[in-house]
């Protein structure tokens, strides 16, 4: 995961243009992926995919020629949106058009203007500081034109036509966390299941934030019908405990499935509340669609002092990090799959255990996590409760349950009930 993003880090990236294709092209090679162009102008609910943005190069020149500042040693440099500019500027009109974080005086910070024309530079506090009182050569070599706006989409078709939607915001630069971590994290979990057996089908989307989701489900307003669940993954690759932000709804089963796969794994973590700001969850989870979608992260946008600088780079995302989110979210795909609701066909009295061998014929010992299992799956498979259920109310491990369910099953005391998923 960590070389993907490695290939990925040094592109340079926005809601639209080349940074994007490049980034797809890249994943292709690894991924059935289909890449969507959606032309500038289209109305998508309430806004317009907009003019697609591209840059080859921006500097500001002193006037010995050399760059002071250069969009080759970072693309942050530049602020995404910025429209084209050549000309001589003295230090105090350049200034007008600089970022700085003077709380931060050694980092570049991160900066767009989507949606409002102007041209813009980012640099370190330090770097702006060096620059003497004279005049520069500032240069900004981009491109605001009639284009399209780019995503991509990777289709897994499961056993039902039901849906899991897996989706990561890919238009940032060269942001490492925030959040190459989510796409590469996407991109494993797909290869991961084109591996496995598929109940639900699943389906990724690579899109820019924002207008990237608000296009998508603008496109694909009948296939919204089909989606059951679904997680938003954003900055999974930090040393933070896993945050988990609930759907709109609360108590969604994956927001249920996740607090499960969170609980039993025993890492540190916190689940809090849905807020309508963060990233896409927020157009999935607008009142006109009300998505069972939460967002997977470890700290939170915003919450970690490298967010939207050039210090959230290839050394503060670690390998091992990102490795044990992807397994976080294996977990949650595990109990999606695996919840299922039974029927308990011996329900007079609990059945003779002993007699098939699942009760130890020593009695007198407090007993252990499998005969709980097998005692709560007697008693609240009554047709109504699900397999999440049992683990939430037993408290005892989803894969526990999930085991103990299929053995009863095999000596045919509890029946898989038929359902739509
Ligand atoms: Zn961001």
């Amino acid at each position: 995961m960590h070389e993907l993003m490695t290939e990925l880090f040094p592109i340079c990236r926005s809601i639209t243009g080349d940074g994007m294709r490049q980034t797809f092209e890249i994943l292709a090679k690894q991924l059935p992926i289909e890449i969507n162009e959606v032309a500038t102008g289209t109305p998508v609910f309430d806004w317009t995919v907009p003019r697609e943005w591209n840059i080859r190069d921006a500097y500001v020149k002193d006037l010995s020629g050399r760059r002071v500042v250069d969009f080759q040693r970072s693309n942050l440099h530049v602020t995404s949106y910025s429209v084209p500019v050549h000309g001589r500027f003295s230090l105090a009109e350049l200034k007008e058009h600089v970022f700085t974080l003077p709380e931060q005086p050694d980092l570049i910070p991160y900066r767009t203007s989507y949606y409002a024309e102007r041209w813009a530079f980012c640099m370190s506090e330090r770097q702006l500081a060096s620059l003497q009182d004279a005049e520069y050569e500032v240069c900004i070599d981009s491109a605001l034109e009639d284009g399209s706006l780019t995503y991509a989409e990777v289709l897994l078709p499961g056993l039902v036509p039901e849906e899991v939607l897996i989706s990561a915001h890919a238009c940032h630069p060269s942001l490492a966390n925030d959040n190459l971590s989510g796409v590469v994290l996407a991109a494993f979990l797909a290869k991961h299941l084109t591996r496995r057996q598929r109940r639900y089908s699943y389906r990724f989307l690579f899109i820019p934030g924002t207008i990237g989701s608000i296009t998508w489900l603008a496109r694909n307003e009948r296939q919204v019908a089909m989606i059951r669940h679904g997680l938003v993954v954003a900055c999974v690759g930090d040393c933070g405990a896993f945050t988990y932000k609930r759907s709109r709804r609360g108590n969604a089963e994956i927001d249920r499935a996740v607090a499960l796969a969170l609980r039993d794994s025993g890492a540190p973590h916190r689940v809090v509340d849905f807020s309508p700001f963060g990233y896409d969850e927020r157009q999935y989870c607008s009142p006109g669609f009300d998505l069972p979608i939460g967002c997977f992260s470890r700290t939170p946008h915003g919450e970690f002092a490298e967010y939207h600088t050039s210090a959230d780079n290839l050394d503060f995302v670690r390998p091992e990090e990102l490795a044990g989110s992807l397994s976080m979210v294996v977990r949650i795909v595990d109990i999606l799959e695996g919840d299922r609701r039974y029927k308990n066909l011996s329900p007079k009295g609990e059945p003779q255990l002993g007699r098939r061998g699942l009760y130890p014929s020593v009695g007198g010992k407090a007993a252990n996590v499998e005969q709980l299992a097998i005692l709560w799956l007697l008693n609240l498979s009554d047709g109504r409760h699900s397999l999440i259920d049992v683990a939430e109310r037993s408290r005892l491990p989803f894969a526990f349950i999930r085991r103990a369910a299929e053995a009863l099953a095999s000596h045919d005391l509890l029946e898989l009930l038929d359902d739509e998923r």
